[in-house]
């Protein structure tokens, strides 16, 4: 079939999820006539599998606590139980707005949105159901899948983020394999709704990929929540009978639960799309692409999950932006991957952006750091919580990280990111007011005392 005027775009996009669906949208805006592929619901993993029901779940899980936890605060409730029928049809809801307002964003634009499975044919090529989209250029973006470990089959009371994101009952006792970002929010949500949870971790901490700080601090709230965790141990073999699963550790201990959650990451889906084949250049499954997001070969770009770094919606966003300026010849400045915000939403919550302590030693040499405790702080103080504000600084300049944990503490991470990216000295930010009383107000706080003139601080 010959490439007619009707199959032939500025952009061909292979995937309809965050790094895919900013790109149409963007390049929409700028007049590119573009085509986005996609064989499962425009919004991919984020909207239908990630960021939203997970958070949707995380907030029912913050209301369970409220309710028990009234008394506290001199109100009395009591926690009755968790219905996940009303559970789910809350966090589905959620979903389906959303999912619909894409679905009218995308259909808004002039943006060909071809549905079906795609495969990259030739370097400026998608197949889709024999029907071949010729583009000037290609992006690819097919995003990432939940990870398993050889010899661990996913099926049944053995489940990943994807199934356990549909349970229609709150499971007694949980195993969750992984203590990274995923791992530490689903236990989160288990132990709110009243399961008893235990995190296996390989690595000797949680959330390994942040401050160090920040997993102690973490793990000493989950020890007070009851969430049961072990570091350092590594997985050996699961053995399932009936309803209960038993997870065999390399100590040569076992555990007995209703349902083994694996979250050991998220690999690639670029396995059979033709990406090879067309001499695009991969690594153990990742596209490798340089920092204008293009990959070896010319004309094709690859965005978000597939592309080595944080596995995060807004960096697929952003990278999805950046191509479409890029082709549209504006020359967007390169995204800072360090500048990139993170949040990770189990109780409680953790942000961060730029450089942890050990990473600003080994790049800049001398660097500061100061604690601010979130004790000092009056609206944590309100809301009974716990955590910090820790910033680094490269010695006598600039802020280059802020790590925060503590309730609600993911709001804070604007600010910071505005901290990181404008290269803020501390005394740029002491002079800056923040309300009282706000968590806000910590960060503020933190670097006053940085730029020496604390306040409501005792260290
Ligand atoms: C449980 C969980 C919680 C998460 N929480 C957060 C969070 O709170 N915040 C955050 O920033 N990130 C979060 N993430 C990560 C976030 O979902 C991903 O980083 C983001 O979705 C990546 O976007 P993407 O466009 O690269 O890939 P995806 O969103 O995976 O989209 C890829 C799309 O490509 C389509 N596709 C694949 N192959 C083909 C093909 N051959 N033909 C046509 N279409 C194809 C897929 O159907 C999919 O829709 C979470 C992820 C998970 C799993």
């Amino acid at each position: 079939m010959s490439a007619t005027a009707e199959n032939t775009f500025d952009i061909v996009i292979l995937g309809g999820g965050s790094g895919g669906y900013a790109c149409a949208l963007r390049a929409a805006e700028l007049g590119l006539s573009v085509a986005l592929v996609e064989k499962g619901k425009l919004g991919g993993t984020c909207l239908h599998m990630g960021c939203i029901p997970t958070k949707a779940l995380l907030h029912a899980a913050e209301v369970a606590d409220t309710a028990r936890e009234g008394t506290q605060f001199g109100v009395k409730t009591t926690f009755e139980s968790v219905d996940m029928t009303g559970v789910n049809a809350y966090k589905d809801g959620v979903v389906a707005r959303l999912y619909k307002g894409l679905q009218g964003l995308v259909k808004s634009k002039s943006i060909e949105y071809v549905q079906g499975v795609g495969r990259l044919v030739a370097t400026n090529t998608i197949e889709v159901d024999g029907r071949r989209l010729v583009g000037k250029n290609v992006v690819l973006a097919t995003g990432s899948y939940a990870k398993s470990l050889p010899g661990l089959d996913i099926g049944g009371r053995i489940m990943t983020s994807e199934q356990a994101l549909f349970l229609d009952f709150v499971p007694s006792r949980v195993v969750v394999l992984g203590g990274g970002v995923i791992g530490v929010e689903f236990a989160s949500v288990f132990k709110s709704f009243g399961s008893e949870v235990t995190i296996i971790e390989a690595l000797p901490r949680l959330v390994a990929a942040e401050d160090e700080a920040i997993s102690k601090q973490l793990e000493r709230s989950f020890r007070k929540r009851k969430i049961n965790f072990k570091t350092n141990v590594k997985f050996s073999g699961v053995t399932t009978s009936g309803d209960t699963v038993s997870v065999a550790l390399e100590s040569g201990e076992s555990i007995e639960a209703d349902l083994l959650l694996v979250a050991v990451g998220r690999g690639p889906v670029t396995a059979g799309l033709g990406y090879e084949e067309a001499g695009v250049a991969v690594d153990r499954g990742f596209v490798l692409a340089n920092e204008r997001c293009q990959t070896n070969i010319e004309g094709i770009y690859a965005v978000g999950d597939i592309v080595p770094g944080l596995q995060l919606a807004h960096r697929g966003f952003a990278q999805g932006i950046f191509v479409a300026e890029q082709i549209a010849g504006l020359n967007p400045p390169v995204i800072d991957e360090m500048g990139i915000p993170r949040v990770t939403y189990c109780d409680p919550e953790i942000a961060s952006i730029g450089y942890t302590e050990a990473q600003a030693k080994e790049k800049f040499g001398q660097i500061e750091t100061y604690d601010y405790s979130l004790g000092g702080n009056g609206k944590s103080q309100i809301l009974a919580t716990q955590g910090f504000v820790k910033l680094v600084r490269q010695k006598d300049g600039p802020v280059v990280g802020v790590h925060m944990i503590g309730a609600r503490m993911g709001e804070q991470v604007g600010e910071a990111q505005l901290i990181y990216n404008w290269e803020a000295l501390p005394s740029d930010v002491a002079q800056l007011i923040h309300a009282h009383p706000t968590q806000n107000e910590a960060l503020g706080e933190a670097h006053l005392a940085l730029a020496g003139k604390p306040l409501h601080a005792h260290a």
